[in-house]
């Protein structure tokens, strides 16, 4: 028997603690940085299938040493108070790592998402959404909620319209939530960010030798071995990139009731579309062999990409895991009590609060964008273009003129002349972004000798929060 762990919101605190240890703060101020500053609980009722159901949910605010604050809602049966607030500090120290403008914050409702059907959930939702927003808990300068686990574009939809249909004349309502369709106000490269920014992550990681060795691996991300837990909306835009750009084979992937195991790589597509016409079941999939499916975290791999949920790897079976690189997809995958065993064992971890930022990063440019009224690239991009056939043309003229029998490069004609759109510009952001938060995390990492990644995150994340606070006069 091993015994029991902190809970998911006293694992962050004590990760908290032992980066602020490094830090010269004074105890005042770090126990004002790290306590959740409020959560709000919402029992509401909606009739439903001829009778009222009741429903449990929750907006926790974690810091507002920045405003708005950002954070996403989740749908899920094990949503509870202990994890929305854990979710709402994650963010606060995601936000302030990656330089996005908010303080942190979280919600969830208690809900089984697939025990509903669309026009009730989009009942739930609203009815939701109109609790918090009536307490500014949903806001454009307040609090911004975007998706996570059980949630998308289409709830986000919702809770954007009813906030306009409550607030008709505030012309920056779109602001008050992201991660929404395009079409009503969202901006591309949101859907696949966090796996986007997943992908940037470990290239990132991957650009750096010294980096690589200390996880005792050597090379570039071609042909590294994979195990990915969850093929929701990070795991599974995750895998599709690495395999389909970088090369990686994805050996096996773990869902709710069990995983598929491929040593010549999962094809992702077609396991994404068997989990659609079977509500999320392995079973039945013929392109692998089917084993359990908390064991494929314990298969020999080179890096391992948790991107379901909290507390996967635990003191349980921590001593079993083979991977000698983790990335964090998901918030909160390793217990406090593994993150010792693995950290013993020479593990490299990347940190949740680096690797799945790629999200909150897209959902600020698509706030600017709400708040700006324009979509990124629309004033410059045909003026990028022009300047571009400028020189392409001057270069061709020289060429005749002086019989210099110059030709350019077959297909760099079409890439050079087109100028950045919404979605080019957001990748570069976000790649910019991700580069930028790892380079300040390696710094710390280098620096402070016996460190590992994580503390090196948070102490990069506390130090600005500190500042924040300082120069408040707090
Ligand atoms: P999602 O609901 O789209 O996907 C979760 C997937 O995990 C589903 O396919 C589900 O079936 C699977 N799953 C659930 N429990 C499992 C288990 N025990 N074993 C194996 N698979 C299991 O959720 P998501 O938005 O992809 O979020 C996943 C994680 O990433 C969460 O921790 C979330 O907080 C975090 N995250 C999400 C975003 C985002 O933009 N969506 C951003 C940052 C962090």
């Amino acid at each position: 028997m091993t015994s029991p762990e902190p809970s998911f919101r006293e694992s962050v605190d004590l990760m908290f603690d032992r980066a602020s240890a490094h830090l010269d703060l004074s105890p005042g101020l770090a126990a004002k940085i790290k306590v959740c500053n409020s959560t709000y609980t919402v029992r509401f009722g909606v009739r439903l299938r001829g009778e009222i159901k009741t429903f449990t949910g929750y907006r926790s605010v974690h810091s507002e040493h920045m405003e708005p604050v950002k954070g996403g809602i989740r749908y899920a049966l094990s949503v509870h108070q202990d994890e929305v607030e854990a979710l709402a500090a994650l963010m606060t120290y995601k936000c302030a790592l990656v330089e996005t403008p908010f303080g942190g914050s979280k919600g969830g409702l208690c809900i089984d998402p697939r025990a509903w059907d669309e026009h009730e959930l989009e009942q739930i939702t609203r009815r939701f959404a109109y609790e918090l927003i009536k307490r500014d808990l949903i806001h454009p300068a307040q609090n911004v909620p975007a998706p996570d686990m059980g949630t998308g574009e289409r709830e986000m939809a919702w809770i954007a319209d009813q906030y306009a249909r409550m607030n008709t004349t505030d012309i920056n309502a779109k602001a008050c939530v992201t991660g929404k369709p395009p079409h009503a106000g969202g901006i591309k490269g949101r859907v696949e960010a966090t796996g986007r920014g997943v992908q940037y992550a470990l290239r990132e990681f991957f650009r750096y030798k010294d980096d690589v060795a200390r996880a005792g691996l050597s090379g570039t991300l071609d042909g590294k071995r994979v195990v990915v837990q969850g093929l929701g909306n990070v795991g599974y835009h995750a895998a599709k990139f690495l395999a389909e750009e970088d090369g990686c084979k994805v050996i096996a992937v773990a869902e709710r009731d069990g995983a598929v195991v491929n040593e010549a790589g999962v094809d992702i597509e077609a396991l994404k579309a068997h989990l659609g016409e079977t509500k999320g079941s392995v079973q039945g999939f013929t392109g692998g062999r089917i084993i359990d499916s908390a064991l494929a975290l314990e298969l020999a791999c080179d890096i391992l990409i948790p991107a379901a949920m909290e507390g996967v790897i635990h003191k349980g079976n921590a001593a079993r895991i083979q991977a000698p690189l983790i990335l964090e997809a998901a918030n909160g995958p390793i217990t406090f009590g593994a993150d010792e065993i693995l950290r013993a064992k020479g593990v490299v971890i990347i940190p949740d609060l680096y690797a799945n930022a790629g999200g909150v990063t897209v959902s600020y440019f698509e706030w600017v964008k709400n708040l700006s009224h324009i979509r990124f690239g629309r004033m410059q991009r045909r003026a990028e273009e022009a300047r571009s056939r400028l020189l392409v043309e001057e270069l061709e003229r020289l060429s005749s003129d002086q019989g210099l029998g110059w030709s350019l490069a077959p297909g760099f004609k079409s890439q050079f002349l087109e100028g950045s759109d919404e979605l080019a510009l957001v990748r570069s952001g976000l790649d910019d972004t991700m580069r930028g938060a790892y380079q300040s995390m390696r710094k710390e990492w280098y620096e402070r000798p016996g460190i590992d990644l994580r503390v090196a995150a948070y102490i990069v994340s506390i130090g600005r929060v500190a500042q924040t606070y300082r120069s408040k006069g707090l």
